[in-house]
């Protein structure tokens, strides 16, 4: 039987504005770094999609070099879009970026119209799809002059590949001199991706967080559980099921240090206090601020999903639990 969505989908979910722009977002979104590639099962790959879609998370995001092998989600994303969600083209919102080692050769990595444009037709093709909602440049090009990476985002939206535009991984200086050119170019730059969790408070230090919010700009936040660190998974030991287990590309055994797992343990006990999950309490304490939009979170089992939603049940910390979380993890 074709895959028919819940008809509650839209019962739960919260949807934020992204800035002052005209988009809203679920607050919880689902990433596709990480088990949409080669290595994992088309039908579990699906039952995600359908998962999250059902509970009404409506924004999958999605990079050109996603993999393994790179390219291989936007691949299945295709793939899973055509064959279970055709209908429901415009109740989703797909995003895609470049910006990062793609294809060999000068032209396939960093910032140059050459290789974003290009890149984004490759990702159409894969993704088989006439634009996507979201075109990220996906970290900022200390070479490329910030006008033509700014152009080639622009270009993007007028040649309809693109709905609107973010920047991931810029800084508050480097996203303030984007916006003013994006803002001359009447560019619909609306979002910002950046990596930002209990544990990685960078955006904080950085600029960015301020420079979005005073611009109006959204904020959609990557590794919002740390890859899987602040959750219930690695307390016990490391299953055989984890991610430092079957995709350690990026989160090795290294980082479960004495002093890393003394944390993720305090922070748990804390999140027992207030009836949740670490998993629930680390995207709650990202939501509690509305300059944030979405929790961007990866998901290798349905169940994570939904446990990840049930993190907008309560998103309210008293001052004594924001001290007691500071206190474990800034340092
Ligand atoms: P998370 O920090 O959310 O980690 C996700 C992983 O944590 C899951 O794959 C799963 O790993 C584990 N997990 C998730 N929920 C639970 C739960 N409730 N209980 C127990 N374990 C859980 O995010 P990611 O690092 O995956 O990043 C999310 C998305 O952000 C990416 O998919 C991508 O879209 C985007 N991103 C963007 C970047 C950029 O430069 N713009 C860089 C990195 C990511 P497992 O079960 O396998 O252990």
């Amino acid at each position: 039987a074709p895959y028919a969505p819940s008809t509650a989908r839209y019962q739960n979910m919260q949807y934020r504005r992204s800035g002052r722009s005209g988009l809203k977002l679920p607050a919880v979104s689902l990433g596709f770094w990480h088990n949409f590639g080669d290595h994992t099962v088309f039908e579990h790959m699906k039952q995600l999609c359908f998962t999250a879609f059902d509970n009404g998370i409506t924004h999958f995001d999605l990079a050109n070099n996603y993999g393994p092998s790179a390219g291989a989600a936007e691949l299945n994303a295709g793939r899973i879009i055509r064959e279970s969600f055709a209908g429901y083209r415009d109740e989703l919102i797909i995003s895609t970026k470049a910006g990062y080692d793609m294809w060999p050769g000068p032209y396939g990595d960093w910032g140059s119209r050459k290789y974003l444009l290009s890149s984004l037709d490759q990702s159409l093709e894969r993704l088989d799809l006439e634009y996507v909602d979201i075109f990220y440049h996906h970290r900022p090009d200390p070479e490329t002059p910030l006008e033509e990476t700014m152009g080639a985002l622009a270009q993007a939206v007028n040649s309809g590949k693109a709905l609107y535009v973010g920047l991931s991984n810029y800084d508050g200086p480097t996203l303030e001199k984007a916006s003013a050119i994006l803002d001359e170019l009447h560019c619909p730059f609306i979002i910002n991706q950046n990596r930002y969790s209990i544990l990685d408070r960078s955006i904080e230090r950085n600029g960015l967080k301020a420079s979005a919010e005073k611009l109006g700009k959204g904020i959609i936040t990557f590794s919002p559980l740390a890859q899987g660190l602040l959750t219930g998974r690695y307390l016990n030991g490391i299953p055989e099921d984890s991610r430092i287990k079957t995709d350690g590309r990026f989160l090795s055994q290294s980082a479960i240090t004495d002093e890393r797992l003394e944390q993720i343990k305090g922070l748990n006990a804390i999140a027992a206090e207030r009836g949740q999950t670490l998993a629930e309490m680390s995207l709650a304490w990202i939501l509690r601020d509305s300059t944030v939009t979405s929790v961007l979170a990866g998901a290798s089992k349905p169940q994570q999903i939904l446990d990840n939603i049930g993190a907008l049940a309560n998103t309210e910390f008293s001052s004594e639990e924001l001290q007691r979380i500071d206190d474990l993890s800034l340092n």
